[in-house]
């Protein structure tokens, strides 16, 4: 029988060999990148905005299987769902995906920096037309 802990280890090597939505968008509404220098993961999110929605996401670039399984994970929560849901994403929906709550502090960056990118993308779209974005820069800074 395997435990809980071998089933999100098989996902995430599963995800970081089969990364869900990746890939690029041309022309996307929202396009955001940022790296991780530490361990050298380095991601670009793109996001179509239909009706205030997410109506496609996806994601290029490389990192290690932790980056890659979170940014796998990210990219499925969002798709679909309203700009006021999306950003409303904690980072506790992510790493409850594949177990990593209580990642160390030096992976912690890896399972994260995708959730950083999209909070940073979701406040340059929203930075000119919503008065409250600045809250989601201050979240997207304070992640890690
Ligand atoms: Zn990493």
């Amino acid at each position: 029988m395997s435990s809980n802990a071998d089933i999100y280890h098989e996902m995430i090597v599963d995800y970081s060999r089969h990364p869900s939505n990746f890939g690029k968008i041309e022309n996307p509404t929202i396009q955001y990148h940022d790296s991780n220098p530490l361990c050298g993961d380095s991601i670009d999110i793109f996001m179509n905005v239909e009706n205030d929605s997410v109506s496609d996401i996806k994601f290029h670039g490389r990192g290690c299987a932790i980056c890659m399984a979170c940014t796998s994970v990210l990219t499925e929560i969002v798709k679909g769902k309203s700009i006021e849901d999306a950003r409303k994403i904690q980072k506790n929906d992510v790493l409850g995906e594949l177990g990593l709550e209580n990642l160390q502090a030096v992976r912690i960056k890896c399972a994260l920096l995708s959730l950083k990118v999209l909070k940073y993308g979701l406040y340059s779209y929203l930075a000119s037309k919503d008065a409250n974005a600045d809250a989601l820069k201050q979240e997207a800074s304070s992640l890690y």
